[in-house]
């Protein structure tokens, strides 16, 4: 099992870059009860506070680049992959040498950082001739079954799993999840649980529908 998990950070300059508030929390938790339930998993994290999970392949990475180089080089030994991570859209299209200074922006104090799109990992792993089972996660913060079904079908995922961010008590940084689990026949709806509980039932329903199963 192939695991993302965390944010990516984009460099600006050698000292600052563009991120966002994933704390990789879903990500390790899954990571932990895909080993707990037998498989030997490689987790490619961005930058987090959290421990390597025991018995985990953890492969770090910095910026959305680095991820996709390290998914590409293991995604081939994968029969599941998961795409916690929340990966920046966007990356500043050049990385500036020095550190930028202030009072130098061109005119107007306007200064101009011009991004360019990542590489959507996810959807070049569902596009890959052989992929493995693949699940990618939407975080929304209205709409959300319809966003997810959405991007199940735009980027050829196996399964979707949605939760709302707009409730802070679940999502982003918090310990507890709600879900919604997607295919492209039918959806469910989980209660709310820590997320390593939710982490438990992801891993059941995923192996539930895998062709082999031991
Ligand atoms: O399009 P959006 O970012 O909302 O999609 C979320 C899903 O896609 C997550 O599973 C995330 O890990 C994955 N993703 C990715 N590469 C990107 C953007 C998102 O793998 N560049």
């Amino acid at each position: 099992v192939l695991i993302t998990a965390g944010p990516t950070r984009e460099a600006i300059d050698p000292v600052r870059y563009i991120s966002n508030q994933s704390s990789g929390k879903q990500g390790y938790a899954l990571a932990e009860a895909a080993v707990e339930a037998g498989a030997e998993v490689v987790l490619v994290s961005g930058p987090t506070n959290l421990p390597a999970p025991d018995r985990v392949k953890r492969i770090d990475v910095v910026s959305a680049d680095d991820m996709y180089n390290a998914v590409m080089a293991e995604v081939d030994d994968s029969d599941v992959f998961i795409g916690v991570a929340a990966v920046a859209d966007y990356k500043p299209v050049q990385r500036v040498d020095q550190k930028i200074k202030k009072g130098e922006a061109p005119s107007n104090q306007l200064l101009t950082i011009e991004l360019i799109e990542n590489p959507d990992i996810i959807a070049s792993v569902a596009n890959l001739a052989s992929h493995p089972f693949t699940v990618g996660f939407a975080a929304e913060t209205e709409n959300l079954v319809e966003y997810a079904r959405k991007k199940l079908i735009k980027k050829k995922l196996d399964m979707v799993v949605a939760n709302d961010v707009s409730d802070q008590a679940i999502g982003f940084n918090s310990d507890e999840n709600q879900i919604t689990v997607l295919f492209a026949d039918h959806e469910e709806t989980l209660p709310v649980a820590s997320k390593r509980h939710v982490a438990n039932r992801i891993i059941e329903i995923i192996s539930s529908k895998l062709p082999i199963q031991n």
